[in-house]
């Protein structure tokens, strides 16, 4: 299939560097890693895969940021620079989702999308500079004594992000950088580095002081490992999967870095039967497809209660068949490919898997060949999955759903809860008592009611249990790029 006409940002072609102390710099060894529009599976451009030696320099380079002239910005000057980033980021928005799309395949309808998005965080953030408050509790100490305590910026923050949404990723890093004085290093994914380093060139042109914002492309097992071995790193933000998480959790003890980890999830989407279900039928699908089912909130376990089962699944089943896939810049599209290939045979490997151990293909399962070389599949719907079979306990990272059947809120909680994952989790139902008591049993960091995966920056989202822990958005959030201090002056 022709790929739709759209115009290609210049930005995309020729060689991607760095961004190190203000500079655009090759990688030291000179090594370049191809980038694949996983629509047509073609080059379209490259990227520096640095290493220990470049993280090294942008850690350097972001200490120095950290201890010079930004120390003394003020919480105004602060909040200035994050609204001036506001407007160069929303100016520029259309090539930014055009980005996206072309280098990790979301649709132009999603990237586009996140502009309301991006102007919310960025205002959030901008809001947040003067956090760092200070008290002056009183003290129980022999003589005269004032105490102080304060919240100071923690330092140079290292951040690795994954490919599936970096035009959302980034900003948990950035933001709360810039809006506690604090300076960053960021790791994007080896699939997805463009429009990161589109928007990095983008905050330089809007004024962020050089080595306050770096960003080092290249591969997890390089210049991740490098960053979270680092030991003049000293907080490490990551979002990733739980087995990378081990490996950062285990490197971060060389100089014991705070962390924040936001990790996957097997999150359950739970339908009774007093549910709208014109509105739970598209929720809870669009709640699994959204991204191609590359979102680490996906409602990808929907548990439905007996007396509307077959009902649900019949209505899923022709939803389903309506989502279109495509080349995410055809407007129209409204599920682009996935990642990659391996990311493709896995999900395919789920699907597989799905089926032998006995759960019923209800529709989808195939790779779309009619749209060409890109990474395209079908939403994929499951019915009669039981909590044990492996795509109701791995996270598929793909638009495939398993369909589970229960009986009532207890079985639904027990069922919910049987994962060591803590992510998300949806309740779809009429009844206020049933919305309450099931948004309270459900072990996860983020319940929806009636809706599935609307976020508000300032409230904010997180994990709990395997899916990790810190606070993405709201107070907690940026506090956590502060440490306390308390201050004992003697005034005799
Ligand atoms: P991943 O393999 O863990 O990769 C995430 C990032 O870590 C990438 O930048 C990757 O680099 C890097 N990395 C890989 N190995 C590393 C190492 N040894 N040290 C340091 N960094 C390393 O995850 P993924 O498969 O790309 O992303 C999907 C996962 O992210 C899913 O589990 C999903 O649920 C999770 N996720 C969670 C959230 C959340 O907020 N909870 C949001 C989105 C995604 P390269 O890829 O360049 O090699
Ligand atoms: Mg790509």
């Amino acid at each position: 299939m022709l790929a739709p006409v759209h115009e290609v940002p210049a930005f995309i072609s020729g060689p991607k560097r760095h961004l190190i102390n203000g500079q655009w710099v090759d990688a030291a060894s000179g090594r370049q890693i191809d980038v694949v529009n996983p629509a047509t599976g073609e080059v379209i451009s490259q990227i520096a895969a640095g290493d220990a030696t470049d993280i090294d320099r942008a850690v350097a380079a972001a200490r120095r940021a950290f201890e010079g002239e930004w120390s003394r910005w003020t919480p105004h000057q602060r909040r200035k620079l994050l609204l001036k980033v506001h407007d160069v980021v929303l100016d520029n928005f259309e090539e930014l989702a055009t980005i996206e799309t072309l280098d990790m395949g979301a649709p132009l309808q999603r990237t586009r999308g996140l502009a309301e998005w991006t102007s919310q965080v960025l205002q959030f953030f901008a809001s947040q500079c003067d956090v760092a408050t200070a008290s002056t509790p009183p003290n129980s100490l022999p003589g005269n004594f004032l105490t102080l305590k304060h919240l100071a910026p923690v330092g140079v923050v290292g951040g690795v992000i994954p490919w599936n949404g970096p035009l959302i990723g980034l900003w948990w890093i950035f933001g709360p950088a810039l809006a506690t004085g604090c300076t960053a290093v960021l790791k994007p994914a080896e699939d997805a580095s463009l429009s990161v380093l589109r928007i990095a060139e983008l905050l330089t042109e809007a004024g962020v002081p050089d080595g306050v914002i770096n960003v080092v492309t290249g591969y997890g097992a390089e210049a991740g490992q490098a960053l979270s071995e680092h030991r003049d790193v000293d907080r490490l933000a990551f979002t990733g999967s739980v087995g990378t998480a081990r490996s950062i959790v285990r490197a971060s003890a060389t100089n014991f870095k705070r962390l924040q980890l936001e990790l996957g999830g097997k999150s359950p989407d739970i339908v009774f039967a007093d549910a709208d279900l014109d509105k739970a039928v598209p929720g809870a699908a669009m709640g699994v497809y959204t991204n191609s089912g590359q979102v680490c909130v996906a409602g990808s376990r929907i548990l439905v209660q007996r007396p509307i089962y077959d009902e649900f699944v019949a209505r899923i089943g022709e939803f389903t068949k309506t989502v279109r896939v495509g080349d995410g810049l055809d407007p129209n599209t409204q599920l682009g490919p996935l990642i990659n290939q391996r990311q493709l045979d896995r999900v395919q490997q789920y699907i597989q898997i799905g089926g032998t151990e006995g759960a019923e293909l209800v529709t989808g399962g195939n790779r779309l060949d009619h749209l060409g070389p890109g990474y395209f599949l079908e939403p994929t719907i499951f019915a009669d999955a039981t909590n044990t079979m492996t795509i109701a306990r791995e996270e598929i990272f793909g638009p495939v759903a398993s369909v589970i059947p229960f009986d009532d809120v207890e079985d639904a909680l027990r069922i919910a809860n049987d994962t060591e994952y803590g992510l998300a989790g949806g309740v779809w139902t009429r009844d206020l008592s049933t919305a309450h008591n099931v948004s309270r049993g459900i072990q996860a960091g983020t319940i929806w009611v009636n809706c599935y995966g609307v976020l508000d920056p300032s409230i904010g989202f997180g994990g709990y249990k395997m899916s990790g822990y810190g606070w993405k958005g709201a107070k907690e959030h940026v506090e956590s790029y502060l440490y306390p201090k308390a201050v004992y002056i003697n005034l005799d």
